[in-house]
């Protein structure tokens, strides 16, 4: 019997001693620990009664019925209970094994809790307590840490730290236990890591923004926008935007997290709209997005007008899930119509919604919480959004393709393919003040093809084409790369010849007409040939290229009054010995 006794006597002092510490690994605060402590973590639900911390801790010594509030042990690093979780009190036990005082860190990183009540028990007595959470003004917390936490100077020996959880937004739990050099590392690598996010983001926002503003294509407002709002939103739910821009706004610090998912879901959704252009290549594909949107929308602002925040929230969830998928048909029905622009956006949009349904599955408590798992909703946005921007450069580059197509047309004769009147008057604008600077020769040859009324009256108007399209890829021929060539009129033609002196432009007329004499232009049997006149004028006192043009002009007709097939110059006149 005294065995039995004996048996009994240590059952007991085990159960009452080590019953709490028993379900879980105490954690050591001289050591480092680089992951969440999840698993040394014991926890239970409050059911219907509100539980003080001394009610709490009786339930974690096991004298309350255990099977009342199912005191579980966590089996992962993280604890996670979904959205509108009851209450959730936790019990974690720390070990001081120095004869020193210990400064720790406690961080619940997180930064949408409503509110944890953090309590310190030694040996049972409550040394310490604090309230962190986001229904407390932000400027009376004492760090300035975005992350809940509480600082605690270890005693020697064991210290039981049991926290209140209770929120409507998603209860996820991450504690870490951390030195001041850890917090310290941590805060550095947090900054630059969204250093590098939102600067690429904000850059990419404001360079977008500036297109919208020269080119006024909406695509680039909406891309802006939808910017805009990832930045809004991230801000919110990383606890940066409590910190920086609202730390007093409790209301709006609750509303913020589904608002702005909301209002990030909804901008990509009308960016897709018009970045794809949906209205008209895909009508039924813009229709069914129209009527989800609007549904959501209008459920969401149902739940805002009656401030249900749950409910809210649950929405923007709901939304949350559907976006990616919608983006992703989005994407799958554009990039059917062979648009190198929508494969980018396909692409960009599954791995988006990769990241994005990572990070929200993470959030709900769904895969397991890590900071992976948690931003991963970053790496896929990053990588959409550079996709994104090139998507757009390559739709900017078609556009402007078209557009570079459609000038030329409009500069280019469509029967010979050399230029027209405005090409050529665009031309030698573009080069006019630069060869008056140098003070360079110019001069202009002005070319008519003899009685060319005859030829079309005699072999027709299309036999009368031929002859226009030879002559002028003759008069092509004829001129260097940098002069201008172009169709002046109905059969006559214009060189611009920069750089050269008034009796060189002469040969060159001479030569063309040579040339053209000598052609022969078919028509069945018949054979027949064809002369030109030309006016030849050297810049000299004229002011303007109209005036210099006009001097052409005035020799043209002289060749033509003089028999044809021959060549005036202005030269000619200064020095009429050399005339012929
Ligand atoms: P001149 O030696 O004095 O220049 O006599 P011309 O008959 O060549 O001059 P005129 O200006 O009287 O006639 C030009 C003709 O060129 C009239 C017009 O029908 C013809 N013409 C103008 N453009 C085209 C065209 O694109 N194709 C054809 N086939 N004929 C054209
Ligand atoms: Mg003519
Ligand atoms: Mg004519």
């Amino acid at each position: 019997m005294p065995f039995m006794r004996l048996a009994l006597f240590i059952y007991i002092v085990f159960i009452t001693v080590f019953s709490a510490r028993a379900l879980s690994a105490v954690v050591d605060v001289s050591k480092n620990y680089s992951s969440p402590i999840g698993a040394s973590i014991v926890y239970f639900q409050e059911q219907d009664d509100l539980l003080t911390a001394n009610d709490a801790l009786t339930v974690f010594s096991s004298q309350y019925d255990a099977s009342e509030f199912r005191v579980q042990q966590s089996n992962n690093e993280v604890l996670s209970f979904g959205i509108n979780a009851n209450p959730v009190w936790l019990s974690i036990t720390f070990n001081n094994p120095s004869s020193k005082i210990i400064k720790r860190d406690i961080e619940i990183a997180n930064s949408w809790i409503d509110s944890a009540d953090i309590y310190f028990f030694q040996e049972n007595q409550l040394t310490a307590q604090s309230q962190v959470g986001d229904v407390f003004n932000y400027n009376q917390r004492g760090t300035s840490k975005r992350f809940f936490d509480a600082s605690y100077n270890f005693s020697p020996g064991y210290t039981q730290v049991l926290i209140r959880f209770e929120t409507t937004d998603p209860l996820v739990i991450p504690i870490y236990i951390l030195s001041e050099e850890q917090a310290n590392e941590n805060s550095v690598i947090n900054a630059y890591s969204y250093g590098v996010l939102y600067g690429a983001i904000i850059s990419l926002l404001l360079y977008n923004f500036i297109l919208f503003v020269s080119l006024k294509r909406s695509q680039y407002l909406f891309y802006s926008v939808y910017l805009f709002c990832f930045i809004a939103m991230n801000i919110a739910y990383t606890g940066h935007g409590f910190k920086w821009f609202w730390p007093e706004a409790i209301t709006w610090q609750m509303w913020s997290n589904p608002v702005l998912m909301f209002c990030f879901n909804l901008s990509g959704l009308v960016f897709a709209h018009y970045f794809l252009n949906l209205k008209y290549q895909s009508p039924k594909i813009y229709k069914l997005n129209v009527y989800i949107c609007s549904l959501f929308l209008l459920f969401f602002i149902g739940a805002c007008t009656f401030s249900d925040h749950l409910y809210a929230l649950g929405i923007a969830f709901v939304f949350m899930l559907v976006y990616p998928l919608l983006m992703v048909l989005l994407g799958v029905v554009a990039s059917m119509n062979k648009s190198v622009a929508a494969k980018y956006f396909l692409v960009g949009s599954i791995l988006a919604a990769i990241g994005g349904g990572i990070t929200g599955l993470a959030v709900l408590g769904i895969i397991p919480f890590n900071v992976m798992t948690f931003r991963a909703i970053e790496i896929g946005m990053l990588i959409d959004v550079i996709l994104l921007a090139l998507a757009l450069a390559e739709l900017f580059r078609d556009t402007n393709n078209k557009k570079i197509v459609a000038e030329n047309m409009a500069l280019t004769d469509p029967l010979t393919g050399i230029g027209n009147r405005r090409s050529v008057y665009e031309s030698i604008n573009e080069m006019w003040f630069d060869l008056m600077e140098s003070k360079s020769a110019i001069s202009v040859l002005l070319l008519d093809i003899d009685k060319f009324k005859l030829i079309n009256d005699k072999y027709g108007h299309s036999f009368g084409d031929e002859v226009i399209i030879k002559v002028a890829d003759i008069v092509k021929q004829n001129a260097r790369s940098l002069d201008i060539v172009g169709r002046w009129g109905g059969e006559e033609f214009i060189i611009i010849l920069p750089n050269i002196l008034g009796l060189d432009t002469k040969i060159v007329a001479q030569r063309i007409c040579k040339s053209i004499e000598n052609t022969l232009f078919e028509m069945g049997n018949e054979v027949e040939k064809v002369t030109v006149s030309c006016g030849v004028a050297i810049l000299d006192d004229e002011k303007s290229i109209d005036e210099l043009i006009n001097s052409a002009d005035i020799q043209l007709y002289n060749a033509k009054t003089r028999g044809r097939n021959c060549v005036c110059s202005t030269t000619d006149i200064k020095a009429p010995a050399t005339a012929y």
